[in-house]
């Protein structure tokens, strides 16, 4: 039967229940996709991303006034306790907001395991690699005291063979989205990432392996526009949904919680947590953690071309700074190699009258023959 991967995000509490009802260990929520789960997986313990809900709320403007809506949510579910059956927390340093959560909840929750994982800003400095590694080092002990486990190499072979694993079977899922009539739609995929990030690897890698038999069987979708979506994390598919119902399709993206999270794997070595370390300071890096020389732009321009998308979408969390002193430089490529593309703020939802008719109107430009943006693929080529 096809597994309903909406269902899952919405099911995630009841999951992670069961899981542990199962004879699992404990749960560990994290906020950042730059956190190492697999040390964590190494100990038993099933990592879980904290996922923002849509819940105006009384609670969270009290701790964290003026932060973006998805770090106020995850700050008013935990203090709420809808994620009761989590047994610590983790934050690895990225978003100074989400630090902010993480520091909330922990203050208020003294109860909870939590460990604060520091990793380099400057991923590439000549000592970036020994940093992250000797602060995995410590997180490992910390796991290691917490479960009563000990954390062998077998143990971080298997969590890193699993991992590795599910990032090749995402990956492939997001390749079928290069053919001009893709089986998947951008709605669809976001849902499985969501999920993705919830689950037991080894149990999703089942699913996945499943679900691309299902997505090869499928007849080809719609020839439609091809969109790309940038900018911060979105929690739900709101966004995909609209510009499909608009005519067009998200085929790639470039979003903390979405390929950027899986883009690339670890390659196994005899000191692992040097490999984990290098793993993570290599990813496709959200703008704090960009090197100097602006290596996500240029990511992003060649995700553009490899997936053929006639226009981007940059998307921004109101309030959310990272982003808001990034896009200048995304804007700045687009505009020197003619990339058409809209820029658009969203708060706790996407308006829907609103965006649909901003996105429309983007469509418009886009299509053959209707203004000069049409077509900057082949004018990039002359
Ligand atoms: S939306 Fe921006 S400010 Fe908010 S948590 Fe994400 S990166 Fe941080």
């Amino acid at each position: 039967m096809a597994i309903n991967f909406k269902k899952m995000v919405v099911g995630r509490h009841a999951y992670a229940k069961a899981w542990k009802e199962r004879g699992g260990g404990k749960i560990l929520g994290y906020f950042e996709t730059y956190f190492p789960e697999e040390i964590a997986y190494a100990a038993g313990v099933l990592p879980v991303r904290i996922l923002a809900e849509h819940e105006p709320d009384l609670i969270s403007d009290k701790w964290i006034y003026g932060a973006c809506y998805p770090v106020k949510d995850m700050a008013n579910q935990l203090l709420l306790g809808r994620m009761d059956y989590i047994n610590g927390l983790v934050n690895t340093e990225g978003c100074q907001w989400m630090f902010n959560a993480y520091e909330v909840v922990t203050n208020n929750r003294p109860g909870l395991f939590n460990h604060y994982l520091f990793l380099p800003d400057y991923t590439n400095s000549a000592t970036s690699k020994d940093v992250l590694r000797s602060e995995l080092d410590v997180f490992k002990t910390k796991m290691e005291d917490w479960t009563g486990n000990s954390i062998t190499d077998e143990a971080l072979d298997n969590a890193i063979e699993i991992y590795n694993k599910n990032r090749v079977l995402l990956r492939r899922i997001c390749e079928l989205r290069r053919a001009q009539k893709p089986v998947i739609t951008g709605s669809e995929y976001m849902h499985v990432l969501l999920a993705d990030q919830i689950a037991d690897k080894a149990e999703m890698n089942v699913i996945l392996e499943n679900y691309i038999t299902e997505l090869e069987n499928r007849e080809p979708g719609r020839d439609t526009l091809r969109l790309m979506l940038i900018g911060s994390e979105t929690w739900d598919s709101g966004l995909e949904e609209l510009i499909e119902s608009s005519g067009g399709n998200v085929v790639i993206d470039e979003l903390d919680n979405g390929t950027s999270y899986f883009w690339n794997n670890i390659y196994p070595q005899k000191d692992r947590l040097m490999a984990i370390s290098l793993r993570y300071l290599d990813r496709p890096h959200n703008p704090v953690k960009d090197s100097n020389w602006r290596r996500r732009p240029e990511h992003i321009f060649r995700l553009a071309e490899d997936y053929h998308v006639d226009g981007a979408i940059i998307q921004k969390q109101i309030y959310c700074h990272l982003h808001g002193t990034d896009n200048y430089a995304v804007w700045r490529l687009f505009r020197e190699r003619n990339m058409p593309f809209h820029y658009l703020e969203r708060d706790m939802f996407v308006p829907k009258e609103e965006t649909a008719l901003r996105i429309e109107a983007f469509m418009n430009m886009l299509r053959e023959g209707a203004t000069r943006l049409a077509g900057w693929h082949k004018k990039a080529l002359i």
